[in-house]
């Protein structure tokens, strides 16, 4: 407990005094020059919305929409191209299209551009899809008129009104992927959800697609700008709880994800609203009453001219600040806590669990390590079924059995999503079930009454293996680590014997948290879909959202977790545990 108390005082002294200041952005342009009008781009939106109903991805109206929406960027004066290309979704090959528009920048030479993107496609739920996202498309638009009636712009810009953002940022990820130089691209923007009458500020979404977050300098430009431009909605940048969170969780909901990841500094803008109005905003989410009587030209102005604040600050800045790697940003002092103190918390945090690992059992070294060979056949009989499980999953996308999708299940409130298969479920816990059982019948057929190990050396073995995971974690996305935190209720098990195995039993399931939070905070909190929302998750890891690696490191802290409290080959945890005291 010592210990404990000297880590955790020593981490709030890092906190403390590791912050570094983060890059000073003012406005550097003269907000005269201004002309984004919430009127004209509201007729835009609405002239989009009813005459291209249910533009669904791959449909004749979605094609008809991208025809209409080239023609009117070219009569703006941009060269425009379609970018055209296939998917597997909903197990059935679509045609996706993105409209990918170019206005040159004065000095022909200079390759980098600023990019703008909106979707064109919507939810099969809706009909306008007029907040999401025709409002996207309309800013997009007007901006396109404005930017195509002055002088070239200092940088090229490239505005793509892409496809399929509803299926994973599908349109957006392609633009990116097929990129000769993504480095060439200054900044990018996400237009999306942005003309409710209701919206009253601006939210900043930072998160990449499966990996990084955007650099501060690009939040903080907009943010500043907007305040020396005066008149304009709040712009808010998320608090350092909700910056952890979206790191711990890189799945982004919108179009600047596959950007971000990329490593292109990039922003979504999706407007905000009052909490009261968060039921509402809800139901109308990929609804048919997502329609114009719900829109505003006085929301469209202001994500509008926040819009081309962004765009003319960029114009008028010659360089550009560099930053990478995770961070928290403490909006009252300024500063950042990124680089090696963050990083140090990580480490700390890892290496707490070799601690745990080396100081169960006192063994010497060497007899340790053989302790932990031994522990391995153990380990492997409840890690390879749940392995198996999920190879199972993709097994079941081959033949049918589940839907294949191209990147995320459906969308949300997809009746896919919202009524579970129960034979594939079924199916699924059969497979769960026999897969653990022959793995349990092998290790006690094949190494049965051969190793003669204590508890505590499967203890140690447990936690060198969440230490493993920790570090796999800690390269790839260190705050990824929050989900282990609740893994420290693990430390309580104890090998109990008789009805103390159910306290044990009690501890294993509240290091299940991780997953719990996981699953409560998206299926609860985000998508509100309870129960139903264990059916999207089994989708999520069938569809490889969830990446292999990620199953991999993942079920193996969970086997690392049973190791613990299921009884060993051989032996019964009883027999185990008695006259031990060693731990
Ligand atoms: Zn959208």
């Amino acid at each position: 407990m010592r210990t404990i108390r000297i880590l955790s005082m020593l981490l709030v002294v890092i906190v403390l005094v590791a912050c570094a200041p983060v890059p000073q952005m003012e406005l550097s342009f003269d907000p005269s020059v201004l002309r984004f009008s919430g009127e004209n781009a509201y007729e835009l939106e609405e002239e989009f919305v009813t005459t291209f109903t249910r533009r669904v991805s791959g449909t004749e109206q979605s094609r008809l929409g991208t025809e209409w929406l080239r023609q009117q960027l070219e009569g703006y004066g941009w060269n425009c191209e379609f970018d055209d290309w296939e998917v597997i979704n909903y197990s059935k090959p679509v045609q996706l299209r993105n409209v990918v528009c170019r206005l040159p920048g004065v000095d022909t030479v200079d390759e980098r551009e600023i990019l703008v993107v909106a979707h064109h496609d919507i939810a099969p739920t809706t009909i306008e899809g007029a907040d999401n996202d025709g409002s996207g498309v309309a800013i997009l638009l007007h901006l396109a008129e404005i930017f195509g009636a002055e002088e070239p712009p200092r940088y090229t810009l490239v505005f793509v009104v892409d496809d399929a953002e509803e299926y994973g940022m599908i349109g957006s990820r392609r633009y990116i992927q097929t990129h000769p130089n993504p480095g060439n691209i200054i900044a990018g923007l996400s237009l999306d959800n942005l003309g409710r009458y209701y919206y009253d500020k601006m939210i900043l979404e930072s998160v990449g697609q499966f990996s990084g977050y955007s650099p501060i300098w690009i939040s903080l430009m907009i943010k500043e700008a907007a305040r020396d431009v005066g008149g304009l909605w709040e712009v808010v940048i998320k608090t350092p709880v909700d910056q952890a969170l979206d790191q711990a969780v890189p799945i982004s909901l919108t179009d600047q994800g596959p950007m971000v990841a990329a490593g292109v500094p990039a922003l979504g803008f999706s407007a905000g609203y009052p909490s009261e109005i968060g039921d509402e905003h809800y139901r109308l989410w990929h609804d048919p009453d997502d329609n114009m009587e719900n829109q505003s030209p006085e929301a469209m102005e202001q994500s509008g001219l926040l819009s081309e604040v962004w765009i003319r600050q960029l114009l008028s800045m010659e360089d550009f600040p560099e930053e990478s790697g995770p961070y928290l940003y403490f909006e009252n002092s300024e500063s950042a806590l990124r680089g090696l103190p963050l990083h140090l918390i990580f480490i700390v945090f890892t290496g707490l669990f070799f601690a745990v690992s080396y100081f169960s059992g006192g063994r010497k070294f060497e007899e340790k390590i053989n302790a932990w060979k031994g522990a391995v056949p153990h380990f492997l009989g409840l890690w390879l079924p749940l392995v198996a499980s999920v190879l199972l999953l993709y097994l079941f996308v081959e033949v049918g059995i589940l839907v294949e999708y191209h990147l995320y299940p459906a969308t949300t409130k997809d009746p896919e999503m919202l009524n579970p298969d129960w034979l594939a479920v079924f199916l699924f816990l059969i497979g769960l079930a026999l897969f653990l059982a022959a793995g349990r019948w092998l290790v006690q057929k094949f190494v049965g009454e051969k190793v003669s190990l204590e508890w505590v050396d499967y203890r140690s073995f447990a936690f060198l293996v969440i230490g493993l995971v920790g570090i796999s974690i800690l390269i790839a996305n260190p705050f990824s680590l929050l989900f282990m935190v609740p893994v420290l209720f693990w430390l309580l098990i104890r090998g109990r014997k008789g009805a103390g195995r159910l306290l044990d039993i009690l501890f294993l399931i509240l290091g299940g948290l991780m997953l719990y939070m996981l699953i409560y905070s998206f299926g609860w909190l985000i998508l509100r879909y309870g129960w139903v929302f264990l059916w999207m998750f089994l989708n999520v890891i069938s569809s490889g959202m969830f990446s292999f690696q990620a199953m991999l490191a993942g079920t193996a802290v969970l086997a690392a977790g049973l190791t613990l409290v299921v009884n060993p080959p051989g032996k019964k945890m009883e027999d185990l545990t008695s006259g031990n005291s060693k731990y």
